[in-house]
């Protein structure tokens, strides 16, 4: 019942690639984590998250293993071959079968990664720190896979009607920029805000850039905006103390 509550990525990869973002729906914690939190981290009640994440166990194969990360936004990438406890780390790949590869989030940006042969796959957590910090990069450059024969599909994250930021965050993406045409381009995924020294940021966008920068030119989704959508969505900026939604890709035996 759950699963058919979670949005699986829409995407032209290998049918042995399973990869979904859950939604806060069909869970048993209580707000302002209600219902569906998956993170242990964000102060629930720890028996209602371990419930939470048996119910979602229950409907997938029990061969699978789950790994799961202590994010930072920072760049570190883990390379897993076997599950054990949560790693320090942004983002991880993996080339082994039934290894489930995690990441929650709340607004920031997840991105799934596969190559559309069904060979590996890796996730991203990507908030604008992540993203100005190299995190994409860092995991694409780390995959045996070559740019184009991988397709990346991003998950839900806030939407650029809501993610306001500083000038200081725009000029920290600026002055990243390799050259002149990115400068250009990363220019475009930023919106004057009706409030002075403000801007729009356009998460989907920045990643989008990155991306095509790096040759990866399959790329799908960027279909929601966790801030305008209270009923389905976790989100940190709109709601402080929350919950956090899963984003998990393996690749299935
Ligand atoms: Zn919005």
């Amino acid at each position: 019942m759950i699963l058919k509550e979670v949005i699986f990525a829409d995407w032209d990869v290998s049918p042995s690639i399973v990869a979904f973002s859950t939604i806060r729906l069909g869970g048993v914690s209580e707000s302002p984590f209600a219902s569906f939190n998956l993170a242990t981290h964000v102060g629930d009640d720890l028996y209602r998250v371990e419930s939470n994440r048996a119910l979602l166990k229950e409907l997938l194969p029990q061969q699978l293993e789950w790994q799961w990360l202590d994010q930072v936004h920072g760049d570190a990438v883990a390379v897993v071959n076997k599950a054990g406890p949560a790693l320090a780390a942004d983002a991880m790949l993996t080339t082994r079968e039934n290894l489930v590869c995690c990441v929650q989030t709340a607004d920031c940006l997840p991105l799934f990664v596969a190559a559309v042969d069904g060979t590996e796959v890796a996730v991203i957590h990507a908030g604008w720190k992540g993203l100005v910090s190299g995190v994409i990069e860092n995991t694409i450059l780390r995959m045996s896979t070559s740019a184009s024969s991988l397709a990346v599909h991003l998950g839900p994250s806030i939407g650029p009607c809501h993610f306001e930021v500083g000038a200081e965050v725009r000029d920290c993406f600026l002055a990243a920029a390799g050259s002149a045409s990115l400068v250009l381009a990363t220019q475009a995924c930023f919106v004057c805000s009706k409030n002075p020294e403000k801007y729009m940021a356009d998460l989907y966008a920045i990643a989008s850039l990155k991306l095509s920068s790096l040759g990866i030119d399959k790329v799908s989704g960027g279909d929601y905006c966790t801030h305008c959508d209270d009923d389905k969505f976790f989100s940190y900026r709109r709601d402080g103390v929350t919950g956090r939604m899963l984003n998990a890709i393996y690749i299935e035996a």
